[in-house]
């Protein structure tokens, strides 16, 4: 079975071929700049192996539908890694925002695309590319079944009390406003792996996921379900992230439109696109901020410190949301890589039963790792994440159901 998973954001799409009888990855590619004037396309051919091969295509993109065909003729054309269009199985479509509506991955319909338009409001930066990349898709692949998975969908057990905001309820009755959480196909994904070291059934562990990438994010699930997550009803809720705040006091926007002159446009773009590690230090890639530190940058210090306390903050509160916790659970480009974030996100918490080994700790995972002490009674570990591998699965799992 050949499953083509698709990323399609508003001016670039990224897509990964697998051959799910082994999970392995035939090809992968990102385009990039659609409706710009230069547009380019990088298409990698067996990218995790030693026989890997790069092409790159640049020309003007103008749409989703001109940078799909590239695609396709790289992907199905002569030398391509299938020989025809006909040979795909499946196509899985990441979505950021599902809404209310969707609480699993789900086969594209017209009514899903319907239920997709009216969540734009909600993620207007991202659901209206993911719409375009399913348009063309659906018409180049008519006869091929197609999966949408959303990141949201995962967070749809969170109980009432976790998902709502203490906001008058019409707003939540009119506006569907509340707490959704994003990344959910990697806290599933990574839970479920979780689950398989600590050998115990899902449904049978606790477990915090610490998603710590560019965006950031923490998820606590219990016997398997969601139950709450650090990200509310944008990505930009929580810990701290590259560029993005996390957690600040609501009444910024008024404290800033009224004090700086600012628009909601400007508080927002402040928030999300200029704040974070960036907004802090100048830098956003925690290896700069480690350099820097390492030649006496007290901001980038501050930016360090800021950022692991907010993640300490959070596992505290999510162990007390758990009660029993089984695992704490690092991931992402962060929480794979970065030993010393890991380290200060758990420092001091040995009363609270969690023990970190400072040996084990120093890894860079490409699989799973144990990092916490033998007499740790919560244990900690590092298992990457696979979001384009997770969206492959569910897509094969709806399109064999
Ligand atoms: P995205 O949210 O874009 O998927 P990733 O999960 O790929 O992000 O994480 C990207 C971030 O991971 C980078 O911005 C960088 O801060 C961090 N990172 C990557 N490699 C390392 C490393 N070796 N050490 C520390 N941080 C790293």
């Amino acid at each position: 079975m050949k499953t083509l998973v698709i990323n399609s954001g508003s001016s670039s799409i990224k897509y990964q071929l697998f051959d799910m009888t082994d999970e392995s990855v035939l090809c992968s590619g990102v385009i990039e700049r659609i409706g710009e004037k230069e547009g380019v396309l990088n298409h990698k051919i067996a990218p995790d192996t030693d026989k890997a091969e790069k092409v790159s295509v640049e020309q003007p993109i103008p749409d989703h539908e001109v940078g799909m065909n590239l695609a396709i003729d790289l992907i199905c054309g002569e030398n391509g890694v299938v020989k025809d269009k006909s040979e795909i199985d499946a196509i899985g479509h990441r979505i950021v925002h599902g809404g209310e509506k969707f609480s699993k991955p789900t086969l594209v319909d017209e009514n899903v695309f319907k239920e997709l338009e009216k969540v734009v409001p909600l993620a207007p930066l991202h659901n209206p590319g993911h719409l375009a990349g399913m348009r063309v898709t659906t018409d180049l692949f008519p006869d091929v079944p197609q999966v949408v998975v959303m990141d949201t969908a995962y967070h749809q057990t969170l109980p009432e009390k976790a998902y709502m905001y203490a906001l008058p309820y019409e707003l939540y009755k009119e506006m569907s406003i509340r707490r959704y959480g994003f990344h959910g196909t990697s806290h599933k994904f990574v839970a479920r792996e979780t689950a398989k070291v600590l050998g115990k059934p899902v449904e049978e562990c606790n477990i915090i996921t610490v998603h710590l990438g560019n965006g950031c994010s923490m998820t606590a699930t219990e016997k398997g379900k969601a139950v709450d997550t650090s990200m509310g009803i944008t990505p930009l809720e929580g810990l701290v992230m590259g560029t993005r705040s996390g957690d600040v006091d609501p009444a910024l926007h008024a404290l800033l439109g009224r004090n700086k002159g600012m628009s909601l446009e400007e508080v927002d773009t402040l928030l999300n696109k200029e704040s974070g590690l960036k907004g802090m230090c100048g830098m956003n890639d925690m290896r700069d901020i480690h350099a820097a530190i390492e030649e006496g940058n007290e901001r980038a210090e501050m930016a360090l410190a800021v950022q692991t306390y907010r993640t300490k903050k959070y596992i505290g509160s999510f162990m007390a949301v758990l009660g029993h916790v089984d695992a704490i659970v690092f991931t992402a480009g962060i929480g794979e890589n970065d030993a010393i974030v890991r380290e200060r996100s758990v420092e001091g918490l040995e009363a609270l039963g969690v023990k970190i080994d400072k040996e084990l700790n120093d890894c860079r995972a490409s699989e799973p790792v144990k990092i916490s002490t033998e007499d740790s009674a919560v244990e900690l570990w590092v298992v990457p994440t696979n979001e384009e591998l997770a969206i492959a699965r569910d897509t094969l799992a709806v399109v064999k159901s």
